[in-house]
């Protein structure tokens, strides 16, 4: 085991591949969820199609079901109208040639007919409907097994349970989804200087941001932060001063109850900074450092069977930090593929020099112009501990760590902000 000054900073992609590498290993083992629950959830297993979609030819539109043989070449023809048959009617029914049924959408074709013609496009006289020429056979029917085959791959293992998905897993009849399980979350913020919002405020304090952020931009990656049981907080998350014995019982206490402990301060070489301490005397450090720019103080490492995720404290550290590792850690460890998205591009607005041999997150804008391109822009404020920079950003320019200068009109990656919600 290295000693602490040993650790030097390893690129960011490095970073990535080594915390995805842990957590594929120590993927959530499955469960079975109703269907109201599966939302945000990853599917454990390959979905099939236990039946036909649709299950039945239907009529796609209200209309006249009726034998295609009988449509005119040209001028009109004239079909007696047998019955009607609304969606969700049972009792078979048959047509005979010369003849059609009145169907509404969703409706089960009869027998021997091949095609509707829309009510819109026919004269109906008395007990019958005059059609004219022109239209085409087989328009307006939904056939048995068009959209889904008995037996057709639905999801994959490792899809997510969209909202945009979940409808469709119901109308295939699935009750319940094997998923992977979430992990366990806890959260820990250290600082002297920590206070909560409505507390009194004192010469030196200020307000603890962070656990709310991470707090936050957990539930958006679907999980909750779980407090040790012993603990009261008023908030979601268990803030610590910077005192090693505090901070050692708490970590030593959550590794035996959660899967995952995510700590905000306290981990660069600072007097007070006892985290790589800790974490190298409770358990091991995979990595401390990455080149990036905020967030190079990351650690990333283990105690027991929990893994822990040290961010550093300033603000857009903790939030830059968490979307490039912890939030890619947490879809892996739930069996999500890719657990690393690759990320869209969009054109710089303006020159972009960097000095510094970090992969740099800068707070951005990005806007779509009239002629369909997405534009981006860094906000004015860029230091790590500015909010305002943060707060006015909706997407985060990802500048690699070899690029130095980027011209406007460049292509670079960005991180969309506001679809974390
Ligand atoms: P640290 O990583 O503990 O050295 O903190 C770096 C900077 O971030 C310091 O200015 C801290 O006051 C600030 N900071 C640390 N934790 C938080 C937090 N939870 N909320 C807001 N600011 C913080
Ligand atoms: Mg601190």
């Amino acid at each position: 085991m290295a000693a602490i000054a040993d650790f030097r900073p390893i690129s960011l992609e490095d970073a990535q591949q080594k915390i995805l590498r842990v957590c594929v290993a120590r993927r959530q083992l499955s469960e079975h969820v109703g269907l109201e629950n599966a939302q945000g959830r990853i599917l454990a297993a390959d979905l099939r199609a236990s039946r036909n979609l649709p299950p039945f030819d239907n009529s796609a539109m209200d209309g006249f079901a009726l034998n295609s043989a009988d449509l005119p070449l040209s001028g009109e023809c004239r079909l007696r109208i047998a019955g009607t048959r609304f969606a969700g009617d049972a009792q078979a029914s048959t047509i005979e040639r010369g003849e059609c049924l009145r169907i509404t959408t969703g409706a089960p074709l009869p027998t021997g007919a091949d095609t509707v013609v829309i009510k819109e496009r026919v004269r109906v006289e008395s007990e019958a409907v005059v059609i004219a020429a022109g239209e085409l056979a087989g328009s307006n029917v939904r056939r048995a097994g068009e959209d889904f085959a008995a037996g057709d791959l639905v999801l994959s293992k490792g899809q997510q349970v969209t909202s945009t998905r979940i409808g469709g897993l119901a109308t295939l009849g699935n009750d319940t989804l094997e998923v992977f399980r979430r992990p366990r979350v806890s959260i820990i913020t250290t600082g002297n200087e920590l206070i909560m919002p409505g507390d009194q405020t004192g010469p030196a304090t200020i307000y603890n941001s962070n656990g709310f952020s991470l707090a936050a931009l957990l539930r958006a990656s679907g999980l909750q932060a779980h407090l040790p049981v012993a603990r009261s907080s008023p908030a979601s998350f268990l803030h610590l001063p910077d005192d090693p014995d505090q901070i050692r019982s708490a970590l030593s206490e959550l590794a035996e109850s959660v899967n995952v402990i995510i700590t905000s301060g306290g981990v660069s070489a600072g007097e007070a900074d006892w985290l790589p301490i800790l974490v190298a005397e409770l358990g091991r450090i995979h990595f401390w450092k990455v080149r990036m720019r905020p967030g190079m103080p990351f650690l990333f490492g283990e105690i027991g069977s929990a893994l822990i995720f040290c961010l550093p404290g300033n603000p857009v550290s903790t939030i830059a930090t968490f979307l490039c590792m912890v939030q890619p850690a947490l879809r892996a460890l739930q069996g999500a593929e890719p657990a690393l998205a690759e990320l869209p591009r969009a054109h710089l607005a303006s020159v972009i020099t960097k000095r510094h041999e970090r992969a740099e997150f800068l707070r951005a804008c990005c806007e779509v112009r009239d002629d369909g391109t997405l534009w981006v822009d860094p906000v004015t404020r860029q230091g790590s501990a500015m909010q305002r920079g943060i707060m006015e950003a909706n997407s985060l320019i990802c500048v690699p760590e070899a690029v130095r200068e980027l011209d406007a009109g460049s292509l670079v990656r960005i991180m969309r902000l506001p679809e974390l919600a």
